[in-house]
């Protein structure tokens, strides 16, 4: 009896020290971004409840509540979580997904895009149906992770299976998602829509090797995309040349999955286009070097073929038109984004303009501007905390010391820095 008093009051006390709504988290100390276009903020507090900012501010405008876990972030920089708008659930980790044990997934996760700072990755392609799946398990909380969003299985024109597809496709175990008529390409679209996907790829170029590029037929495109643009879901396009950007962006494509290199420069033509249609880009740079790399290239010709895709993300940029970072990673076995920030560097966006293409740019594009890509009162708390600060050098994005996804940790650099009382 006497027991059962206590163990009523001990509960009565712990209710009124952390009442219902009490603030699950504060982040002090660090010099915060609250966004591309904001004042940066020196020994900043950020305040989350629920997985939501509530507040966020100078340490001596936000008092912090007593018994609040805290972050220690001194010396360091908060700015909004990043997206990765171009990478593919592809690879050992991400087959049959729904047998996979949670910790293993949460694992190859943290490793290839917590510890890169990404709370949202775009898989712009995998075969075999288990993005919903993976997308699922993270979205219950199941899986620790970026919150996934996917088109699933892409469409590719008939007879035009790209040549380094094919063995992923063998490996999935799947037949090529080739579709050969407008009404076809119609009825997949809506099929993988109602399964919950994000939105869809076109492959309007496809590279088949020594056969050259084979085109979608423009109907066939713009069918597909047409039931994406419907329900307000992104059309992404992998063009090729410039007559796969037109069939893509007629056919009513608003997401390039990259630049164009092979292509040379873009002239002021083809950026008023992009720009005027609100056609966003996503460069992958650092994907071209590797490729052209792997053929050997001397590297006078490496130069001059990423520097085409530097002219036209700056073309673009300089345009006003949006720029969505992207590594296709899980295509290309680089998950470090280092060498993907140098190039946009060096092409000339300056850090405030990467940092919108990791924040900003995606959130507002995807439609979630309100919700992410900012640091600000009830927007989602997604955040990264950087090591040193990317107003000097854009590679300290790559910098990550932790990576939160609605306020709960899912990459920590160090185990001991874990929110402590
Ligand atoms: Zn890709």
């Amino acid at each position: 009896m006497r027991t059962g008093i206590l163990l009523a009051v001990l509960l009565g006390a712990l209710a009124c020290a952390a009442p219902a709504g009490a603030t699950d988290l504060a982040i002090v100390g660090a010099r915060i971004i609250p966004a591309p276009d904001a004042e940066p903020i020196d020994d900043g507090v950020i305040l989350v409840d629920g997985g939501r900012i509530e507040a966020v501010g100078r340490a001596d405008e936000i008092a912090v509540p007593d018994g609040t876990p805290r972050l220690e972030a001194g010396g360091q920089v908060v700015v909004a979580g990043f997206w990765n708008s171009h990478m593919h659930l592809l690879g050992e980790p991400y087959r049959d997904v729904a047998g996979q044990p949670a910790g293993q997934l949460a694992a190859v996760l943290q490793e290839q895009y917590g510890r890169w700072g990404f709370t949202t990755v775009f898989d712009l392609a995998s075969f075999g149906g288990d993005a919903p799946v993976l997308k699922q398990r993270i979205a219950a909380g199941e899986v620790r992770g970026p919150r996934v969003l996917s088109v699933g299985m892409p469409f590719f024109p008939l007879d035009g299976t790209p040549v380094y597809t094919r063995q992923l496709l063998e490996e999935a175990g799947v037949a090529s998602p080739e579709v050969a008529t407008a009404e076809e390409g119609r009825a997949r679209a809506i099929r993988q829509l109602d399964e919950g996907l994000d939105g869809v790829k076109l492959f309007t170029g496809a590279i088949l090797g020594r056969d050259g590029v084979k085109l979608m037929d423009a109907p066939v495109a713009a069918a597909v995309a047409g039931v994406a643009r419907a329900r307000d879901k992104p059309v992404f396009a992998h063009p090729t040349t410039v007559r796969g950007m037109e069939i893509a962006i007629d056919g009513g494509a608003n997401v390039l999955a990259h630049t164009a290199p092979a292509d040379g420069p873009w002239d002021d033509g083809v950026v008023a286009r992009l720009v005027r249609d609100g056609v966003a880009v996503v460069p992958t740079l650092a994907m071209f070097e590797i490729e052209i790399q792997r053929e050997q290239a001397p590297p006078a010709v490496v130069e001059r073929f990423v520097g085409n895709g530097q002219q036209q993300v700056a073309a673009l940029a300089g345009a006003g038109g949006t720029i969505l970072f992207g590594t296709d990673a899980g295509y290309v076995e680089a998950f470090d984004t280092t060498r993907e920030l140098q190039l946009l560097a060096a092409g000339g966006l300056d850090w405030r303009q990467i940092l919108a293409s990791l924040t900003t740019a995606p959130a507002g594009f995807f439609g979630e501007g309100s919700q992410r890509g900012r640091i600000e009162p009830g927007a989602v708390a997604d955040l990264v905390i950087l090591g040193t600060s990317p107003e000097q050098d854009a590679t300290a994005f790559a910098d990550v010391v932790h990576t939160l996804r609605a306020g709960e940790p899912i990459y920590s650099r160090e185990a001991d820095a874990e929110p402590s009382r």
